[in-house]
């Protein structure tokens, strides 16, 4: 590593052996492999058999990637806190498609840890963790085709959106039934194994209660699954949606029931929303450090352009914004580390900051990169495209903003 970060020496030894080490795979792995999927024509082609994204997974689970977010008690990495913003900031400044995909994977096995139910842990959250060829990929799906936003909203708010198009959940004996469509848009969605996943009761909405998260294994009878999403930007990150028709599940994979849903929701989002933040950290500090290498190389007046002043003024606003980024993510992610009740407003301020800096960073290098930070053959327009699609991932940038101004207005 050529210098160090902001913050960087403060960190524990340990810390940054493990920044150094997840650098290294997000430079020669991660980030290779993200930028040829990322070139690909069809999403169909980005999960193909053939694809290289399974010898990226297979490369994360043999170091135990997949594992970072699952207690060392239980086999896990068991990271947390600023050792959590190190490993995401550096998979990010990868690639941020990768480094979600990555990140989603364990999300409905950590939940699954959490519940220290043994039986559950042997046969699901061992298997996980022992898994080095990637068998077991998690998915969270929570939004659906008619309730996007909704469901951030109802977490904060006296917010009541309609009911018709939720995904439901309704006690059957000693289990519950599972019926309804997730949107395109859960991220691993195509190729994912389980699924952490957000339901309602039939006649409950919004805040008013009913709200339940279930671990729902995807083998089991009448789980489908929708054709990949094809968009713009983070596009090594597989999107489609789940369809639920009548599946059964039993009582005890029900994590959050309806008592626990207003607490529990809010704890997975401010875990959701404090990985963005760290992940496109990373993505802005990448686009930073683009730009000043190009801004060395590149001569226009027969001077590299980074001596042109208003050059430098922009790279220094770039550099000020990574920095900033970097302080608030890890602040963040430090604070509601073991949190009995993890702060949500802190989470969606530094996710909507982040993100928000992030894309103007790489909208700033492209721009420095002159035309060829319109090509394709340059690495800038990816990282921008990536940007862009943060602003609205995980809950849009506004109602974020709405969900965390509700919290500090109505805290005592
Ligand atoms: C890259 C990516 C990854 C994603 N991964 C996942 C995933 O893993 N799982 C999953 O379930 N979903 C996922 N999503 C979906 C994402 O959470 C939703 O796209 C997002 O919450 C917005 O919902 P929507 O697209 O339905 O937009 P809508 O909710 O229809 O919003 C449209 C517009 O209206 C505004 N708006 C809506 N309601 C309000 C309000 N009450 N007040 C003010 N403005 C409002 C929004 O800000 C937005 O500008 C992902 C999305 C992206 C782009």
């Amino acid at each position: 590593m050529e210098y160090l970060e902001l913050g960087d020496k403060e960190l524990a030894p340990e810390y940054r052996e493990l920044k150094e080490n997840v650098h290294r795979f997000a430079r020669d792995v991660l980030r290779p492999a993200a930028v040829a999927l990322d070139k690909l024509a069809s999403p169909e082609q980005v999960i193909a058999p053939d694809s290289r994204l399974w010898q990226f997974f297979k490369q994360a689970w043999a170091l135990g990637y997949h594992t970072v977010t699952i207690p060392a008690e239980y086999g896990g990495l068991g990271l947390h806190g600023v050792g959590m913003q190190v490993f995401l900031e550096e998979l990010g400044w990868g690639s941020a498609d990768l480094a979600l995909s990555l990140g989603v994977a364990s999300f409905p096995f950590s939940a699954l840890a959490m519940t220290g139910n043994p039986r559950l842990i042997d046969e699901y959250v061992t298997p996980f963790i022992q898994d080095r060829e990637a068998r077991h990929i998690g998915c969270w799906p929570v939004t659906e085709p008619s309730h996007g936003s909704d469901w951030a909203m109802a977490l904060s708010a006296d917010y009541d959106p309609a009911t018709p198009g939720r995904a439901t959940i309704r006690r059957d004996g000693d289990g519950y039934v599972i019926s309804g469509q997730k949107a395109p848009w859960v991220s691993n969605g195509t190729i994912s194994t389980h699924g952490l996943t957000y339901l309602m009761e039939p006649a409950s909405s919004g805040r008013q209660g009913g709200g339940a998260v279930a671990f729902i294994p995807f083998d089991l009878p009448g789980v489908s699954k929708g054709k990949p999403l094809n968009k713009l930007g983070q596009r090594a990150l597989n999107q489609g949606e789940i369809f639920f028709d009548n599946v059964r599940v039993p009582a005890e994979y029900v994590m959050i029931t309806p008592e626990t849903f207003e607490y529990g929701a809010a704890a997975t989002l401010t875990g959701a929303n404090s990985t963005m933040a760290a992940v496109f950290t990373g993505v802005a500090r990448s686009a930073f450090d683009l730009a000043l290498e190009y801004s060395r190389q590149r001569v226009q007046g027969g001077v590299p352009i980074c001596e042109h002043q208003l050059v430098q003024k922009h790279l220094f606003e770039m550099f000020t914004k990574v920095q900033a980024c970097r302080t608030l993510s890890r602040a963040v992610l430090a604070h509601n580390d073991g949190a009995a009740i993890p702060e949500l407003e802190y989470a969606c301020a530094a996710k909507t900051f982040c993100t928000q800096a992030a894309f103007e960073v790489a909208s700033d290098a492209l721009q420095l990169f002159g035309g060829n930070g319109l090509s394709r053959d340059y690495p800038i327009e990816k990282i921008f495209r990536d940007a862009r699609a943060s602003l609205i991932e995980d809950g849009t940038n506004d109602v974020l903003s709405l969900a965390g101004a509700r919290r500090i207005i109505d805290r005592a």
